[in-house]
């Protein structure tokens, strides 16, 4: 079987293991276990892990408390276990926030780049944009990306070139804005898809989950069918 944690300290928690299990019915022959994650046990145990969105400074603030840092660090870093960083779990994934809006708070760190917070503002200038995700096939429906409060990469740093750009938004006036990337194992985006009843990418990221499994020995002989979410 296959654990992948959503962590639990503040943020959108249950909408992520909503779509996960929905997400998991493209998987029929594995077994898929979603729990929460608020402590370091919890998270040894984990396969792959979940930062939903929420508030960065407080969720940082509050696995510092617990003891987590270093373990979420461990298990990005060192482990290299699959992680999604949503909204502010981008934020937490970066290794860089920009000092300003509100930037300079603890970050775990995993992608190379650095995040500019609420990027468009408030709460009440959050949007939904269509987005062409790089992982989406050609002539594929774009996913409804929600953008609330969301943080942007604002640039890609250390020049080690292994930073992939996903997806990207153009506000009317302003310049293009990285909203997805990823690097390796680690992958982040800006937006919600938890808060969307579209599950391609909780689909294609488990697909990713699996098949990282399936190089490391964990879930051999596997068969899975990928189809379209192929990428
Ligand atoms: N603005 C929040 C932050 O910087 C993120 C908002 C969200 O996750 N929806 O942490």
């Amino acid at each position: 079987s296959i654990t992948v944690g959503v962590l639990a300290l503040q943020g959108g928690v249950i909408e992520h293991i909503a779509l996960l299990n929905r997400a998991s019915t493209s998987f029929p022959t594995i077994t898929f276990h979603f729990p929460e994650v608020k402590t370091p046990e919890q998270l040894s145990l984990c396969d792959a892990l979940i930062i939903p969105g929420g508030e960065s400074t407080t969720m940082a603030i509050v696995a510092r408390r617990l003891g987590l840092f270093e373990p979420l660090r461990e298990f990005v870093k060192i482990n290299n276990k699959p992680v999604w960083g949503t909204c502010a779990g981008l934020v937490m994934l970066a290794e860089e926030a920009s000092a300003t809006k509100q930037g300079g708070q603890e970050l775990i760190g995993g992608l190379d780049v650095r995040v500019l917070r609420n990027k468009f503002g408030t709460q009440a200038q959050s949007f939904v944009a269509d987005l062409q995700l790089g992982f989406l096939a050609e002539g594929e429906r774009p996913f409804k990306g929600v953008f609330i409060r969301a943080p942007v990469v604002e640039e890609v740093i250390n020049g080690n070139g292994k930073v992939k750009v996903l997806g990207t938004v153009k506000k009317p006036g302003e310049e293009e804005d990285i909203v997805a990337v990823r690097q390796g194992n680690v992958f982040g985006t800006s937006f919600h898809p938890e808060l969307t009843g579209d599950v391609r990418v909780h689909a294609w990221w488990l697909g990713n989950v699996v098949e990282a499994l399936s190089h490391k020995g964990k879930e051999k002989g596997l068969v899975v069918g990928r189809g379209k979410l192929d990428g």
